[in-house]
């Protein structure tokens, strides 16, 4: 018997007159999440069907889907023809092994007709599945309010499909549906949570780090790569530029206010950020910050950061508890290597006594003090563009 796997949408369903480009960029998305395995990729009536998966590769497939935006959930089905037999046939082999593996279990059966010229209606299908199922299997018993276990027919244009059960899928909509953005990553636990947040409304993600060797090691670096592949999974390809800000950092040191370092560590990652973004076509940068966690996260701070530059500054994670960004990190599988010891360039030199409530006008006047503008242009040259991806 055939295997289909059948993708439902997460909120392109909402999309009006956009919805077949939603949809068409949804398959493209799901086409390469499952490139290697190349199976038949079909849109019907507002699902994906996925035709030709190899039995040994359904749940990988599975897995890849569930880390698709745009999908909302994903059943194994059983393609069969539609034919009362075939179909009947089909629900008893999907209940078998749920059958044998337990004493007791309550079933209710579902059933949705797509193509209404199926002889049978809706009501009559679930019935007569319903008492084939009693039939076959006495130790199943029907409840309709909450079964353990679902057998769902759905009869389609083509063929019918007979499932049990559903994986949801990430949700969101499918990447580069809604423009590109930059992501100033660090090796933290938040940064990679927020490119995977905005990544999830269809923004398509470049990043950015800033190292500072020799005081940030070949391992902080290797670690943000890998942080970076990990949101990558979600996201698709992400072009990491990887700018060394040792200079301008040790410029910071020596020649402005020592309370102020953070804050002006933080504009001028923002400006050399933005350049980055506007030369590679992003609308916006993104940052893992949340009001309060730390002194230059107070609003205060962030208004000067925010001066810093023009472009939006989006902040998923701005009314998040810590708890709530490490619960986060943990589901989408970040979190093990975010808490991995490396130094990141913040943490390096961080001022005993940082202000809290820093002032634009003060801010820029300690910002002047220095003319960094070669300094930027010549980071900007040095910085390194990889192209990372994993699926
Ligand atoms: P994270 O866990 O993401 O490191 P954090 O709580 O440690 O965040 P900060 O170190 O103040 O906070 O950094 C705030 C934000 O600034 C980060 O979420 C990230 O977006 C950005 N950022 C910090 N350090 C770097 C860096 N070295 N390169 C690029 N972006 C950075
Ligand atoms: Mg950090």
């Amino acid at each position: 018997m055939n295997r289909v796997l059948l993708v439902r949408y997460a909120e392109i369903h909402l999309k009006g007159l956009n919805r077949p480009f939603f949809e068409r960029l949804l398959v493209d998305r799901i086409k390469k999440a499952l490139e290697p395995i190349r199976p038949n990729v079909e849109r019907e009536q507002g699902r994906v069907f996925i035709y030709d998966v190899p039995e040994d590769s359904l749940s990988v497939c599975v897995d890849r889907l569930c880390r698709v935006f745009g999908i909302h959930s994903v059943s194994v089905a059983r393609c069969v023809e539609k034919d009362w037999n075939a179909i009947h046939a089909a629900a008893l082999a999907e209940t078998a092994s749920y059958a044998a593996s337990k004493e007791k279990l309550t079933f209710k059966c579902f059933a949705r007709r797509a193509d209404k010229r199926f002889p049978m209606t809706s009501d009559q299908l679930c019935r007569e599945l319903g008492h084939e199922i009693l039939e076959t299997y006495p130790n199943l018993s029907v409840d309709v309010h909450h079964p353990e276990l679902s057998v769902t027919v759905e009869i389609r244009q083509t063929h019918a499909f007979v499932y049990s059960g559903e994986v949801l899928g990430a949700g969101g909509m499918p990447v580069g549906s809604n423009g590109k953005a930059m992501l100033l990553i660090s090796g933290g636990i938040d940064s990679p949570v927020a490119g995977y947040m905005i990544a999830k409304r269809g923004v398509q993600l470049d990043a950015v780090h800033f190292y500072s060797y020799p005081y940030t090691s070949e391992r902080a670096r290797d670690k943000v790569i890998e942080l970076t592949k990990l949101v990558s999974r979600y996201a698709g390809m992400i072009h990491l530029y990887l700018v060394p800000f040792t200079d301008i950092q040790m410029t910071i040191y020596d020649k402005c206010p020592s309370t102020e370092t953070t804050v002006l560590m933080r504009r001028l990652m923002m400006k050399i950020a933005e350049r980055i973004a506007k030369d590679t076509g992003s609308q916006a940068l993104i940052t893992g910050e949340s009001i309060g966690q730390v002194a230059s996260q107070t609003i205060e701070s962030l208004c000067v950061t925010d001066d810093a530059v023009s472009m939006p500054v989006f902040r998923p994670l701005i009314g998040f508890d810590k708890e709530e960004i490490v619960e986060k990190a943990q589901k989408i599988g970040t979190f093990e290597t975010s808490i991995l010891p490396y130094e990141d360039c913040c943490t390096v030199f961080v001022p005993k006594h940082p202000v809290t409530k820093p002032k634009v006008d003060k801010l820029r006047e300690s910002e002047a003090l220095v003319d960094f503008e070669p300094l930027i242009c010549k980071a900007i040259e040095q910085t390194e563009r990889m192209d990372v991806q994993s699926v």
